[in-house]
């Protein structure tokens, strides 16, 4: 982490120096008439979103909510590997990895063969593959995570905070004009209940949940599922014998149904699912009246011989969920030739039940890969139709989840000891959740060959770092301090793009590593100069960044190429945290472990929502070049 850039300040360094004319908000104040960005709802979604959005402040945003104020308990708790990393990305990566459960073993619980009404261990299983991530997959109430975002708002150049109490009640797009075509009518839920007010903005994205109005104003509709899977779920304080109530569990009974246990932060509360549908039918009649004592009963019957005896029941609700998916994202129709101007993000068009523990995770990611590209637009880098790749790219991510979700439900509701189901050594559901691990951690998303994802010529220069997937981090040593750390970690949700350069077995003055630093300073048309405004900074839209094959030592006397060590903010500091070398205590060598090309070296292209845009040779600039010329317009200064 990086400050003092634009001079010394004290304090907490994640509070950020507010802009003047920032919006205040207090009680009487008027909503705005006007903005660029209006998103409705404050769930993760829409939340990280905002948060993203925030750190811009020529760009106006505005985030609304029905509700009065934030969330306090319940709803979803997963936090897969994937979002954790993006989470540091954030910069509460830490704070969530201090604060939650690690999911650090699952195990599964089957009827006992010697005797059916009882239980019994019949596997355990890693949950986060080794090497897959840096980051754990962790378990954590949904409302602190939303508080997590809402600090980075708060704290953010334009201190945004969510305008509650106001909750979109529809939307028109006049196509006539390009200026803010969006009239947003919003309703007030508060004291002044009923009041309405029009809002105009430039784009609007609905993160408003499954019951999307803006969804409903761009006339789209969720397919799939009729049936809706009906789950218990209770947040517990309680006391048990069951000797794996701190492990993730998945538990089939005979003949009681099923229960899903995730341990929660703080050592002593656990989540249990209940799975309606599983239990005897006249519970199943009675589900509409369900209460958390009838779940309490049936995970007793369920867990025999083991028993829980609950000292307080902190959250429940019956969450009824139907596999379900919306045409597209935005508002263009099929066969339409304009660029989107309404979005929808998580589970305003894509639902699927808890078992996965998707949900929260893929609806930020959602809005992760819009929330870079609207600022692009918005700032006049782009052009529009690069928002054409959010619902391209994230709805194909949608299918897939609701698809393996389907499997997984099947294989999960499948009576135990099937035979069918049953393969060799282990069963059927434990072998599947093995085989859908990397899904589950969020790790599974690659996105297909467009103008954000390169051609795969030269991806044997690093085939750990898999063009169209998630930047895959790992150690290395930064040179400045002898730093040890995850590259990944240098990467910001500021919506800047990097470059990551691998230098080759020659890495001295005159190698390609140097001449494409040279280029890329001193050249008006290299892809650094050509694409930042005359009074930004260098790396102000592209962060180059070189990792050298030699350990810090070796390095530190070695004269960088300016742009390795740029001067940049108002006071013109240099800037000592572009240079790496390989980690020198035993943590792995990156070029080994991603398998980068130890003589030629490469270029790792990363998207500003840390996905791998491209592999190429140190000294392929005219590729470079013609890369970015599918994603940034020339500049008009
Ligand atoms: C009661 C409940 C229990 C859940 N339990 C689980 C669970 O146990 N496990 C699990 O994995 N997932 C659970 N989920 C789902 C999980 O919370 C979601 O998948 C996840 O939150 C999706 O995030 P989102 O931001 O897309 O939508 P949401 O979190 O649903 O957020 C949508 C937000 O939009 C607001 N909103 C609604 N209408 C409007 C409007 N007209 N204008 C503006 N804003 C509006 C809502 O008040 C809400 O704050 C639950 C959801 C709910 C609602």
């Amino acid at each position: 982490m990086q400050f003092y850039k634009e001079g010394f300040r004290g304090g907490d360094p994640d509070v950020k120096s507010a802009v003047p004319g920032w919006r205040v908000r207090d009680s009487f104040a008027a909503l705005p008439s006007e903005v660029d960005v209006l998103i409705a709802g404050c769930g993760p979604a829409g939340l990280c979103l905002a948060a993203q959005l925030a750190q811009f402040p020529e760009i106006k945003t505005m985030i609304v909510e029905p509700k009065p104020g934030p969330i306090e308990k319940g709803q979803a708790d997963g936090i897969n590997t994937r979002t954790m990393e993006m989470f540091q990305a954030f910069g509460f990566g830490e704070t969530v990895k201090r604060e939650s459960y690690w999911v650090n073993q699952t195990a599964f619980w089957a009827p006992n063969p010697q005797n059916q009404g009882h239980i019994s261990r019949i596997g355990r299983v890693q949950d986060v593959p080794e090497g897959s991530s840096e980051m754990p997959h962790t378990l954590i109430n949904q409302a602190r995570v939303h508080e997590l975002f809402l600090d980075v708002m708060k704290n953010a150049p334009t201190r945004l905070e969510p305008d509650y109490s106001w909750g979109v009640k529809d939307l028109v797009i006049d196509l006539s004009t390009e200026d803010q075509p969006v009239t947003v009518t919003l309703e007030n839920t508060g004291i002044n209940a009923g009041e309405t007010k029009t809002v105009r903005a430039n784009y609007v994205v609905g993160c408003d949940g499954a019951r999307s109005k803006v969804r409903t104003a761009i006339g789209g509709e969720l397919h799939g599922d009729a049936a809706h899977q009906a789950w218990g779920v209770m947040d517990i304080l309680a006391n048990t014998d069951f000797p794996d109530v701190r492990q993730k569990c998945l538990i089939s009974s005979a003949t009681e149904g099923n229960i899903l246990i995730l341990p929660r932060e703080g050592g002593y509360l656990f989540r249990m699912y209940v799975e309606l549908d599983k239990l005897n039918p006249n519970e199943r009649v009675s589900s509409r009246n369900f209460t958390a004592d009838h779940m309490i009963a049936a995970a007793n019957r369920i867990m025999q011989p083991y028993a829980i005896d609950v000292k307080e029941v902190v959250w429940w609700s019956i969450y009824e969920i139907g596999h379900r998916l919306t045409d597209r994202f935005d508002d263009v129709a099929e066969g339409v030739d304009r660029n989107p101007r309404v979005f929808t993000a998580g589970d305003a068009c894509h639902t699927h039940s808890p078992k996965a523990g998707q949900g929260m995770n893929v609806s930020m990611q959602d809005s992760f890969n819009l929330g870079w590209k609207l600022v692009q637009v918005l700032q006049g880098r782009s052009d529009p139709h690069l928002l054409c790749s959010y619902s391209a790219e994230r709805w194909k991510e949608a299918k897939r989840l609701i698809d393996t979700d389907h499997q997984w439900a099947r294989i999960m509701s499948a009576p135990p000891g099937e035979s069918e189901l049953d393969s060799g050594d282990m069963p059927r559901f434990q072998k599947q959740f093995i085989e859908n691990l990397e899904f589950t951690g969020g790790l599974a998303v690659k996105y297909l060959p467009s103008a954000l994802t390169g051609p795969d010529q030269f991806q044997a220069l690093a085939p750990g770092f898999e063009i169209g997937r998630r930047f895959h981090s790992a150690p290395v040593v930064r040179v400045a301090d002898a730093m040890q750390m995850q590259l990944g970690h240098v990467a910001e949700a500021d919506g800047r793009w990097r470059i990551y350069a691998f230098a080759g077995e020659d890495s001295a003055a005159g190698s390609d590593l140097y001449r494409l630093c040279r280029w890329l300073m001193e050249d008006p048309d290299s892809v650094v100069q050509k694409y930042r405004g005359q009074d930004e900074d260098i790396d102000a839209v592209i962060d180059l960044r070189a990792i050298f094959q030699q350990s810090f030592d070796a390095l530190l006397d070695q004269e960088l190429p300016e742009i390795l060590k740029p001067c940049t903010g108002k006071l013109g500091l240099q800037d000592h945290e572009k240079v790496f070398g390989v980690d020198h205590k035993e943590a792995g060598d990156i070029f080994e472990i991603r398998g980068v090309d130890r003589r030629k070296g490469c270029m790792v292209v990363v998207r500003p929502d840390q996905y791998v845009a491209h592999v190429l040779p140190l000294n392929a600039h005219e590729a470079l070049s013609s890369f970015f010329e599918g994603v940034f317009k020339p500049r008009s200064d």
